[in-house]
């Protein structure tokens, strides 16, 4: 790992930086590239004006580790009532969940029963619900809860990391389910033990595990979606696609907004199922120290931001 993620990475576990970030106007004000607004009206509206090209979208609540369950039974409250909102709009969307964030750590079955409720109303409204993976010591969890909430409601998918060394054989034992997966490379920093330290590995693992998903989405078993802005990595996986056959809607693209908008638009123009993910709210500190450390070049324009 760089150093320099190194050391975003860990400042993103400094409560003291958080509480400064989070009153500061000008790193406020930095974040702008990377989200639309606190308020979920700036994410619906951003999201409106994207889906204008075609494109999907997908929108998230900022905010992880929560304390008490009652925080999960909001978070879960908040997110029915965004359903609404997709639906009053007529977007295009699904919405992407942490698991944490509706209680994983207090309280797997009511987590489980949060995720049942969301996937439900998803479905209710033609929209669908993603789990997002978090730190390597969730991973067990997660698949648990992912493998029931699928049973029940298909279109329910999951987020999967290429940089953990588990990661091959947990999408094999998902393959029976039919799953719906949105392969990251991952971004938090796990040890040596579990996950490759070389970014050139994990690229490498990346893109042998999307070629397993796209020759499986040839046989129905599975839907690959290719989480990444790595565009030459995409283009590879592309022309993969493309030699095996596999229509252009059999699989998607999903980027983060604001994030290589110009290749979004492209590959939306060119025809491939594209979404957008959309973040908001104001627990954005962590998340946001995540974006700086998968670009360090990225502290470079925070710093113009905030010294003019
Ligand atoms: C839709 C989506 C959902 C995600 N969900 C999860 C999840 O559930 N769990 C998880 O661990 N991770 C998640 N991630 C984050 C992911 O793990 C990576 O940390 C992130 O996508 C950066 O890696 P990359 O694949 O873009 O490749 P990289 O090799 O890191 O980047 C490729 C190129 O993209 C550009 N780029 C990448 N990141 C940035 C940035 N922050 N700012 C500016 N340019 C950038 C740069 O030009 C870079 O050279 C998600 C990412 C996406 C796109």
């Amino acid at each position: 790992m760089s150093i320099a993620r190194s050391i975003l990475l860990a400042a993103a576990q400094s409560p003291t930086i958080n509480q400064f970030a989070l009153k500061s106007r000008v790193v406020k004000r930095a974040t702008k590239a990377f989200m639309p607004g606190e308020r979920p009206e700036d994410a619906l509206d951003a999201g409106a004006a994207l889906a204008k090209d075609g494109r999907k979208l997908l929108f998230t609540k900022l905010g992880e580790a929560i304390t008490n369950i009652a925080e999960a039974d909001a978070v879960r409250d908040h997110y029915l009532w965004f359903f609404d909102q997709l639906k009053a709009r007529g977007l295009p969307a699904q919405v992407s969940i942490k698991p944490t964030q509706l209680g994983l750590d207090q309280s797997e079955a009511k987590c489980l029963e949060h995720c049942l409720a969301l996937a439900a109303k998803a479905e209710s409204v033609g929209a669908a619900l993603w789990i997002d993976m978090e730190d390597s010591t969730y991973v067990d969890r997660t698949l648990a809860l992912y493998e029931t909430v699928k049973k029940k409601h298909p279109s329910t998918g999951l987020a999967l990391q290429a940089y953990l060394f588990r990661t091959p054989k947990d999408l094999e034992r998902l393959r029976p389910l039919k799953p719906v997966i949105r392969l990251v490379k991952g971004a938090y920093a796990e040890p040596a033990a579990v996950a490759f330290p070389k970014k050139s590995d994990t690229d490498a693992a990346f893109e042998a595990i999307s070629r397993t998903m796209l020759d499986w989405a040839k046989t129905g078993e599975c839907t690959p979606i290719l989480g990444t802005h790595d565009i030459p990595l995409l283009e590879r996986l592309i022309s993969y696609a493309d030699g095996i056959r596999l229509e252009k809607g059999k699989y998607e693209i999903h980027m983060l907004y604001g994030i290589r908008e110009k290749e979004q638009a492209r590959f939306r123009r060119e025809g491939h199922a594209v979404a957008t993910l959309i973040s908001y709210g104001n627990a954005w500190f962590r998340w946001y120290m995540r974006r700086l450390a998968e670009r360090p070049a990225n502290v470079l324009f925070v710093a113009r931001s905030i010294f003019g």
